[in-house]
């Protein structure tokens, strides 16, 4: 018998497992629960136990829903966490008090979505497909089509047409089947729970989601570990259909339930694009529920206007104590540049959705800069090059001759000089 099963969010029904997202009593989301007894009986879920496993997500096994044939693919998670004390000087934090949680280097595919991809799989197996499938802003589409090829399932994916370039080639070249849709992805997700209803396909984010959503809670357990079992006072966290800020939680309270951290009260901040907000104006305006927004923001792995976990993310916000921004798209391109420029991580426009919410939160008095606060930087610059296209001008090239650098340097020294000047000027 497995130690974990579905259960209702809301009426407390169970359902075994199965592929399905939705209780049928009472229509509210459906969850993964552990028997955490058993976990605690069996003895072997020590922080001594944990430290001696592989250097990935797989080191949790106890925590996730993976059936008991699964063997561990791919070496997924476990991304870097680290300082950043030049960031923290620009944002208004003390140096050693801001971390960095760097999924940009997440494996395979360089986003936080292969945690959950590689999660959702386990059960696709288990359950018996032979085809996995997903609604995606892009990150997803790269997760689901790399971890298929590798596991052999066949993939079929679908998109928002206009998907960032690299996104959509950093999905085909998997051999994966992308079906670009003309139209939103809260769209295409619709589209995706019809198709699920006729097709024997497992869903990853639709009728696979309870067991997906699993997967985000690596980056609570990674983020306590590393931070040598402790909890840090706030964690920021982008936001798309507002699982993964649930999920984090979801992972401190288990990790305080087992005995492996000491209880705290983690504030949790969520950040948006304010083309794109529908969680952070509810959190602002004080509403419970979601109000549908249509996404118009560069920010394209977080425009979902209907975010499915919207209700829990608003909860969880208000709940700890945090709060929620956004950010404009001109801000999202600045941060993006900040982070690089300051910590040498260049992340995608999520990233700069986070760096650029964060700030606001500092300059706000939310966030303190002696709390430690870890900013979650779930993806990677390469996969959105195209909004920085025109920041950086491409400049004439100069000969291979010594002299032509030297004259080269020059004009760079006196074009910098006059800068200098004109802002003594200017001040
Ligand atoms: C999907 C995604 C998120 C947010 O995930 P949710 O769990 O849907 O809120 C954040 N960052 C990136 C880069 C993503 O692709
Ligand atoms: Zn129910």
């Amino acid at each position: 018998m497995s130690h974990y099963e579905l259960r209702c969010r809301e009426c407390g029904r169970t359902w075994g497992n199965q592929p399905r997202s939705i209780c049928d009593e009472c229509f509210s989301p459906l969850e993964v629960a552990y028997d955490y007894d058993a976990i605690r009986c069996e003895g072997s879920f020590t922080r001594e136990r944990i430290s001696q496993r592989s250097p990935n997500m797989w080191r949790y096994a106890e925590l996730l829903p993976l059936p008991q044939s699964f063997k561990p693919g791919l070496p997924v998670g476990f991304t870097p966490l680290f300082q950043a004390p030049h960031l923290a000087e620009r944002l208004g934090a003390l140096p050693q008090n801001l971390y960095i949680k760097n999924d940009a280097v997440c494996l395979p595919t360089l986003s936080f979505k292969d945690r959950v991809v590689a999660v959702a799989l386990a059960q696709a197996r288990e359950f018996g497909f032979d085809t996995v499938s997903c609604s995606s802003t892009g990150n997803l589409a790269n997760a689901v089509a790399a971890h298929a090829a590798r596991e052999e399932f066949k993939a079929w994916i679908f998109i928002p047409a206009d998907l960032e370039p690299a996104k959509i080639l950093g999905t085909n070249v998997f051999g994966a089947k992308v079906v670009r849709i003309a139209g939103s992805y809260d769209q295409v997700n619709r589209l995706c729970s019809q198709i699920a209803d006729e097709r024997n396909w497992g869903f990853v984010n639709v009728n696979l989601r309870p067991y997906y959503a699993e997967g985000s809670k690596t980056v609570g357990f990674e983020i306590a570990e590393q931070l040598g079992w402790r909890l840090p006072d706030n964690v920021v966290v982008p936001m798309a259909g507002g699982s993964l800020i649930v999920k984090i939680k979801k992972a401190f309270d288990e990790l305080i339930k087992l005995g492996l951290v000491e209880g705290k009260e983690v504030k949790f901040f969520g950040a948006q694009a304010t083309g794109c907000s529908p969680i952070s104006t509810a959190v602002k305006t004080g509403a419970s529920e979601i109000e549908p927004q249509k996404p118009a923001t560069i920010a394209r792995s977080l425009a979902i206007g209907n975010p499915a976990d919207g209700h829990y993310a608003i909860k969880t916000i208000k709940n700890s104590g945090g709060w929620s921004e956004d950010v404009s798209d001109p801000e999202v391109i600045d941060s993006i540049r900040l982070l690089a420029e300051t910590e040498g991580i260049f992340t995608e426009t999520a990233g700069g959705v986070t760096v650029g919410s964060a700030g606001k939160l500092y300059r706000q008095d939310r966030i303190l800069p002696e709390e430690t606060t870890v900013l979650c930087i779930t993806g990677n610059g390469l996969k959105t090059t195209d909004v920085l296209a025109g920041v950086y001008e491409a400049e004439r090239p100069i000969a291979p001759k010594l002299a032509e650098f030297e004259q080269y340097l020059q004009r760079t020294l006196d074009v910098a000089e006059v800068a200098r000047e004109t802002s003594v000027v200017g001040a």
